[in-house]
């Protein structure tokens, strides 16, 4: 079975397991090739829905998870989204797929920060062999504070567990109406993912289910 074949039957499967439901959502999942994202040596499971190691110590998400966080954000073209945690650029791709698709006249953004330089970096040449660079700006930092200079944001996605639901820049930052989807809790185990949904002053907050993450290390995350 070819890469497309296998990615296919996870996209099949995840519709199945009633975690695909979006359109939008389904065809960025059936067209982003996660083989691209993956180390070389990793590239034969990159079709098994879990998470694979990226190097210094970080992962790719398992491909549910990226699936049901793109599907909570509610993402739609012209969005400008700030992404916490790059890690390999696979689910930038997704969500730039989604909110500035080919073709479309709306140019939605993606700003995503990434503390670990190597990873930024490698993060950038995969983006750019999809052919994403247009639509994702990976910047070197502690994402903590999120990314003042393009704020605010429509959406903001975490994807590293974080102490607390709002880190205080993210909460300033998402704009009103606007939704964060976030894991949140201990360093490694008891996290949970929230969709938190800013109305006003107000922040209207959803448990998703439990999860594990990476913790979110910097100013406004875990110390280190
Ligand atoms: N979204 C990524 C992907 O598609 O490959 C997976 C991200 S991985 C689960 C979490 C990432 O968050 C790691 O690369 C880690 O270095 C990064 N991270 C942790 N704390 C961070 C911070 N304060 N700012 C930016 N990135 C951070």
């Amino acid at each position: 079975m070819n890469f497309e074949e296998k990615r296919n039957r996870l996209v099949d499967n995840l519709i199945k397991r009633g975690i695909l439901k979006t359109p939008a959502v389904i065809n960025a999942m059936r067209k982003i090739p996660r083989e691209l994202f993956v180390p070389e040596d990793a590239r034969s499971s990159a079709y098994m829905d879990t998470p694979l190691s990226i190097g210094a110590g970080q992962t790719i998400s398992a491909p549910h998870m990226n699936a049901m966080m793109c599907e909570y954000l509610e993402l739609k073209p012209g969005d400008i989204l700030l992404e916490v945690g790059t890690g390999s650029g696979y689910h930038a791709a997704l969500c730039a797929e989604i909110i500035a698709p080919e073709n479309s006249e709306q140019r939605g953004h993606i700003f995503s920060v990434e503390r670990i330089k190597s990873l930024a970096e490698t993060a950038i040449k995969n983006i750019q062999l999809a052919g994403y660079e247009d639509r994702i700006t990976v910047i070197h930092g502690d994402g903590t504070l999120g990314y003042p200079e393009k704020a605010p944001y429509d959406k903001i996605l975490v994807t590293a567990a974080s102490p607390s639901k709002i880190p205080k820049p993210l909460k300033e930052q998402l704009r009103d109406g606007g939704i964060l989807c976030i894991p949140a809790g201990s360093k490694s185990f008891g996290q949970n993912l929230y969709v938190i949904k800013k109305k006003g002053n107000k922040f209207e907050t959803k448990s998703i289910t439990g999860v594990r993450f990476v913790p979110l290390l910097g100013k406004y995350g875990f110390n280190s």
